[in-house]
Parts: C-alpha cells; sequence; structure tokens
C-alpha cells in the first residue's frame, strides 16, 4: 500500500463534543486506530455538551430515539464507577402530565419495543410525597422511571476522549476544520486552521455547526435548527433532598432536579437562534415564573444564582441524523441529538461507529440521511 493510499483509512471528526467523542470511543474500541478529532475549541465540551441538564431520561420520542436512550441508560449504568471516570446517580425520574397523556405516551413505546425497564404510571394524588416541591403541583398522574438519574457530564466526555486516545486517536483542540479537498466525488483529505489532513472519511459532528460544515463539503443541505434553551440554579437551599427524581411536566415543558444541595430549573423553551455563543433572554426569569405559578406553586419565588443558556439542535423531524451522505462520499453524519445527546451518547458512538466499519444495524433506517432527499 502507497503511503497516500493508506492515510485514506484516516478517520476525522469534528466536533470533541459527545457525538463526536463517544464516535470515536467506538471506532478506536471496532479497531480504527488512525483517528484526528478536531476541536475548534481550547478545550472540549465548551458548547451543547458542557451546558446541558446532565439527566439521563429513557421516555423520550420519537421511539426510535427511546430505544437509543433505553440502551444508552442501560450502557452508562453498567459503566459507570471510579474506573470508568464518571457517576451516574440513579434516582429515577417523574414525567408529569395528565393521566390519558402519560398512558399513551408509555402505550406507544411499550408497543414499539422501546420501553424503559420497570416504568409505571401512578396517579397524582401520591405525587407530593414522593417530591416535597411538588406540593401544590397541578399534575394529574406521573410516568415514573427508577433507571434515570443524572450522569457527571463532564467525566462522561472525558471518558469517550481517554479511551479513544488510549487505543491511538489523536485529539487537536483549537484546530478549525476550514474545507474538505475531493477527488471526483469522493473525499481524500481536509483544509483545517492546522493545516492539510490527509483522510478518506469526515465524520460531521460539529454540534450546532452541522450545517454548516455540510455547507462547506457540499453535502446534504439538512435545515437544522439550533434552538436556545435555558437553565437556572438557585443556589443551596433548605428542605431540598438530593435523592429526589428529576421532575419534568411533559405537557407544560419545565423540569426541576436537586443539584448541589439546591435546585435546577428549566422553563423548557425553544428559540431559533445562530450557531454560537447564546446571547441570555432577559425575559426567561419572567416565564419561568408563570409556568411555576401556574403549575407547581408551592415552589414559590426561588432565589436564581446562576443562569446559562445552551444549543439543542434538531434536524427537521427532530430525529437523529446518523449515517453516511448520499451526495458526497466519504461524508458521514452524526447530528441533531437535540435534547438527548447525553442519554443516547454510548448508542449514538456504538452505532455510528458500526456503520463507519461497514456493519448492518436495524436502526440504521430510523437515521438515515436519505430521508430529507425529496424536501
Ligand atoms: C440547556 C440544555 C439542556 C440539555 N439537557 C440534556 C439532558 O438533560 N439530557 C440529555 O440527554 N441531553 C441534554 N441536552 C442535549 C445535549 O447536551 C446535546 O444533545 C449534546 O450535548 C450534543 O452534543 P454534540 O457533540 O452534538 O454538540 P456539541 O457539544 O455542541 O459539540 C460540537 C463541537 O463541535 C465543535 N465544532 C463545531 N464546528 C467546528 C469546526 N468547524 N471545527 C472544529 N470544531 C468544530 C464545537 O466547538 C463543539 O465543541 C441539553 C442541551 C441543552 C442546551
Amino acid at each position: 500500500m502507497s503511503p497516500s493510499a493508506r492515510h485514506r483509512d484516516r478517520i476525522v471528526i469534528v466536533g470533541a463534543g459527545l457525538a463526536g467523542a463517544a464516535t470515536a470511543c467506538h471506532l478506536a474500541a471496532n479497531g480504527h486506530r488512525d483517528l484526528v478529532i478536531l476541536e475548534k475549541e481550547r478545550l472540549p465540551g465548551m458548547h451543547s455538551s458542557g451546558r446541558n441538564a446532565a439527566m439521563i431520561r429513557q421516555v423520550v420520542r420519537p421511539t426510535a430515539v427511546a430505544r437509543m436512550a433505553r440502551e444508552g441508560a442501560r450502557a452508562l449504568a453498567e459503566l459507570a464507577g471510579p474506573a470508568a471516570g464518571f457517576g451516574f446517580v440513579q434516582n429515577g425520574s417523574l414525567l408529569l402530565g395528565s393521566r390519558a397523556g402519560l398512558a399513551a405516551l408509555r402505550d406507544e413505546l411499550a408497543g414499539a419495543g422501546a420501553l424503559a425497564p420497570d416504568c409505571e404510571l401512578i396517579t397524582g394524588e401520591g405525587l407530593a410525597l414522593e417530591v416535597q416541591a411538588l406540593e401544590g403541583c397541578r399534575a394529574e398522574a406521573a410516568l415514573w422511571t427508577p433507571g434515570d438519574g443524572v450522569v457527571d457530564v463532564a467525566g462522561l466526555l472525558d471518558h469517550y476522549l481517554r479511551e479513544a486516545r488510549r487505543r491511538g486517536a489523536t485529539l487537536m483542540t483549537e484546530t478549525q476544520f476550514f474545507d474538505v479537498v475531493r477527488e471526483g466525488d469522493r473525499i481524500v483529505g481536509v483544509q483545517t486552521s492546522a493545516g492539510y489532513i490527509e483522510a478518506g472519511v469526515l465524520v460531521n459532528a460539529a454540534g450546532p455547526w452541522v450545517g454548516k460544515v455540510a455547507e462547506i463539503a457540499g453535502a446534504s443541505p439538512i435545515p437544522f435548527a439550533p434552538l436556545r434553551r435555558h437553565l437556572f440554579f438557585t443556589g443551596p437551599l433548605d428542605d431540598v433532598d438530593p435523592a429526589w427524581p428529576f421532575c419534568w411536566d411533559v405537557e407544560n415543558d419545565w423540569y426541576i432536579r436537586p443539584e448541589s444541595g439546591g435546585l435546577l430549573l428549566c422553563a423548557g423553551d425553544e428559540s431559533l437562534v445562530a450557531a454560537g455563543e447564546p446571547d441570555l433572554d432577559p425575559a426567561i426569569t419572567n416565564l419561568l415564573e408563570e409556568k411555576l405559578q401556574a403549575h407547581a406553586p408551592g415552589l414559590g419565588d426561588l432565589p436564581i444564582a446562576r443562569l446559562w443558556a445552551g444549543l439543542r439542535t434538531f434536524s427537521p423531524d427532530r430525529s437523529f441524523v446518523i449515517g453516511w451522505d448520499p451526495r458526497l462520499e466519504g461524508f458521514f453524519w452524526v447530528a441533531g441529538l437535540g435534547g438527548h445527546g447525553v442519554t443516547t451518547s454510548w448508542e449514538v458512538g456504538r452505532l455510528a461507529a458500526r456503520l463507519i466499519g461497514g456493519k448492518a444495524e436495524p436502526m440504521a433506517s430510523s437515521f438515515a440521511v436519505d430521508r430529507f432527499e425529496d424536501r
């Protein structure tokens, strides 16, 4: 094999968030050692993967993503611990809503073989007893998922990158992807801020920038939407039990969970913004207050010690995009993980690595890139 042909086995991954890192970890474990991860920032995880609520939530839509979430949660529960370098506290979750709405969600997932183990519908009266902060909450029922919880997300990202590097992958921080170099219809290399890198495969795991990377490369023009969402932290509070499950009102879209002696809260906001560093919306605190007043009056007036925002990036049908691009040979997508990229990261990386390695996977068609071709 000529040196040039050898380097075309190289895989370059754009983005060291959870999507890129988990893909690198699984590729390396499957024997792909010639891997380069490009990250434009000084450190990995500075965007969506470092600004989320770190919750592992299995009961989600669509059903294909729920299957990834269930398998992802199972894998993380098995792996977590001192040796892996990250923890996963499984206090469970309560999804709040109407009895009919939650029963329909449970039945839809059960029918598709995607329901989390031990998931159970409980009625409203018992909810305040489970979580004192929910006193006065107007939800009719809850779905209780005992295997859900909160993961140390920085430790998880570090785990993926460490495992990839231990097996030979190179992480290049402060290195920006600029363009692909082609021969005919296929990729033979990439231009970066650190120079030219010969490679036969480019993995687009650029989070909110996936659309931009595809546009530069001449891959399929999928209109991804980066949606801004804010999170609030109260600082330490009396009477917060760290053993509470996370509580998510899925009909009115707000959630709370214990965090560092206080509460982490979210008003479930979604606004379309450009990929980048999101500004804070000055009206966001009002939205949170209005939602809590209407749906969980027992929470009362809460102090806000910290407020930040991050981007959840969605494809047009809000499902993941994982697979080869139909227009550009060598271009692979791991994109649009929306609000479930922590929970599903293990499975996303596993599926992506199998497909890049040419293996068949039953899940592949649910996330295929060509579903957007006729739009
Ligand atoms: C407020 C909020 C709460 C959330 N809560 C949860 C939750 O509780 N549970 C859950 O499962 N998910 C949650 N999520 C979703 C989860 O955080 C995302 O799905 C996940 O982090 C997406 O990872 P990513 O690797 O695709 O993107 P990112 O983490 O954004 O990574 C993409 C990386 O690509 C790099 N990059 C981009 N362009 C280039 C380029 N040209 N050259 C080099 N590098 C480049 C960027 O710098 C970035 O580091 C939440 C998200 C937000 C914003």
